[in-house]
């Protein structure tokens, strides 16, 4: 396969090797979100295991490839994990040119960790391509910024399930409430209501914004606003479903300026600062 990426002075374009495995990111939907080495894994691999987060599209940049579809969904037993792992082992052993691609950021709750972990004990030579995670860019695209000056200096990624697929019992949700502005959480509308409790009761207040964004960056890509104390209720009534990220913190305030793509659409942009604290500054 011919590589069609822009030759660059200061980057080169690794070759996927017969008999490797490259565990890649895909970003959070949007195709406009993968890495360069992502592009360059699609146009060489010869087979593409690719999960149910990859976003629509993205595999038709391989079309020469076998594509294998190794998804699941939230709380599933963990045997499976081990079978992807292990037939990726296969593969890389018949001699294929192997792409492991996964939705976000491979070691992001993504568990790409386990999956580079047998390839290493397998002996298979691997590549490990990050991705832009759905906890930062999935936020982004919804006009959430993961951090603000003034706003937040601190941000803590969490996720609401645990291997069993029950609400994580070992997260210390009162020291996360207390040291963390910013709570960003991934799989976490199934114990939503335990989740806004705990924060509620380690002090957070009832009013304290937060976002939740359905299938972010993608076409069908949802944003509802709430607080913490109308969170299960509200999302209840929108009907949302999953993929979804939650985020707990004042900056989901800022969307309210920097919601750019309601902008594109027309929409006037607001000249006010959401958290009330003058015009910006111009400065650094
Ligand atoms: N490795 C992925 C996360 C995998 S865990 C990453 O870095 O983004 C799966 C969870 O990620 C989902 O339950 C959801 O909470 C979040 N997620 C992934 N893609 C998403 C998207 N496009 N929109 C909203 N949430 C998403």
């Amino acid at each position: 396969m011919t590589n069609t990426l822009p030759a660059h002075p200061d980057a080169t374009w690794p070759e996927l090797l017969p008999g490797w495995v490259w565990l890649c990111g895909a970003g959070p939907g949007d195709p406009g979100l993968l890495t360069l080495h992502a592009l360059n894994a699609l146009q060489q691999a010869d087979v593409v295991i690719y999960d149910a987060l990859v976003g629509d599209g993205i595999l038709r940049w391989a079309p020469q490839a076998e594509l294998i579809y190794a998804g699941k969904r939230g709380g599933k037993p963990s045997p499976k994990q081990r079978d992807i792992s292990l037939r990726l082992v296969e593969l890389a052993r018949a001699g294929k040119r192997v792409l492991r691609l996964k939705g976000g950021d491979p070691f992001v709750f993504g568990r790409g960790g386990e999956e580079a972990q047998t390839l290493v004990q397998h002996g298979i030579p691997m590549r490990i391509i990050p991705g832009i995670t759905a906890g930062i860019g999935g936020l982004a695209y919804a006009g959430i910024p993961v951090t603000h000056r003034d706003v937040n200096q601190s941000v803590t990624f969490v996720t609401g399930h645990d291997q069993s697929g029950e609400a994580t019992g070992s997260l210390d949700w009162e020291g996360i409430a207390r040291g963390s502005q910013m709570i960003v959480i991934y799989m976490g509308m199934k114990h939503l209501a335990h989740i806004t409790e705990r924060l509620m009761d380690a002090g957070r207040p009832a009013s304290e914004p937060v976002g939740i964004v359905t299938s972010a960056a993608t076409a069908d890509q949802h944003v509802l606003e709430t607080t913490l104390s109308q969170a299960v209720e509200d999302s209840a009534r929108a009907g949302l479903q999953p993929p979804a990220i939650i985020c707990v913190g004042r900056g989901v305030l800022m969307r309210q300026a920097l919601d750019w793509q309601a902008i594109a659409q027309g929409q006037p942009v607001r000249d006010v600062d959401p958290l009330g604290r003058g015009r910006p500054a111009e400065s650094a």
